[in-house]
């Protein structure tokens, strides 16, 4: 009985990249977890195996649909550390405030999937968000495939690679940034490389 609203209160609290939602979550039905609970729950949270895997097995739009280049399980793990396919391919999230690129602010260049090389966003998409995870008010045409996540009894959008399928992050909105959409595309470093020459971006070729 306990175990769902345990597991559903982690991932909450550990995907969510913003303190409203925090605040939103802790409100909302877990008041059965004492509060020392939650320190502990939320200290040892990376580092517990079977939680880890929780978050892989849930059911996500994305993981039925078909992407241009796909590879099994196995193929993915030759060619991504074992961050990169916790995060990517098991849709994992690394702690705030500790991604490479959290506070990378380049004036010119384009961030490619970590996994199929495909260009995502350009620097100039990157704002500044304090949420502790690179923060992209839009994306390049087409790059980012959004489902709508309802594992879990929320409602959050997903965001993956359009190309491979990696796990991005999510994206928020009306959160009131001043940027021209007012969306916060969170996403995990793990899940991106920086190239600061939009040509040496090979993915698809064209960066534009
Ligand atoms: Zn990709």
């Amino acid at each position: 009985m306990r175990f769902p609203s345990f597991s559903n209160f982690v991932r909450t609290l550990y995907t969510f990249g913003n303190a409203t939602a925090r605040l939103q979550s802790l409100s909302r039905g877990n008041s059965s977890i004492a509060p020392v609970h939650r320190a502990i729950i939320l200290k040892s949270m990376p580092s517990i195996p079977f939680l880890g895997s929780l978050f892989g097995t849930s059911t996500s739009a994305s993981q039925k649909m078909s992407f241009p280049e796909s590879k099994s399980d196995d193929e993915w793990r030759t060619v991504l550390n074992k961050e990169q396919f916790r995060i990517l391919r098991e849709k994992g999230t690394e702690a705030p405030f500790t991604g490479k690129y959290d506070k990378h602010y380049p004036s010119e260049g384009v961030y490619t999937c970590a996994g199929c090389n495909a260009p995502l966003y350009k620097a100039n998409h990157k704002f500044k968000s304090g949420c502790g995870w690179p923060a992209y008010f839009d994306s390049l045409p087409g790059a980012v495939t959004r489902h709508t996540d309802r594992t879990f009894g929320m409602e959050r959008t997903e965001i993956v690679c359009s190309n491979c399928g990696g796990h991005l992050g999510h994206v928020f909105k009306g959160e009131g940034y001043p940027t021209p959409t007012d969306e916060r595309h969170c996403v995990n470093s793990i899940s991106l490389k920086f190239h600061d020459k939009e040509d040496a971006a090979a993915g698809n070729g064209e960066a534009k």
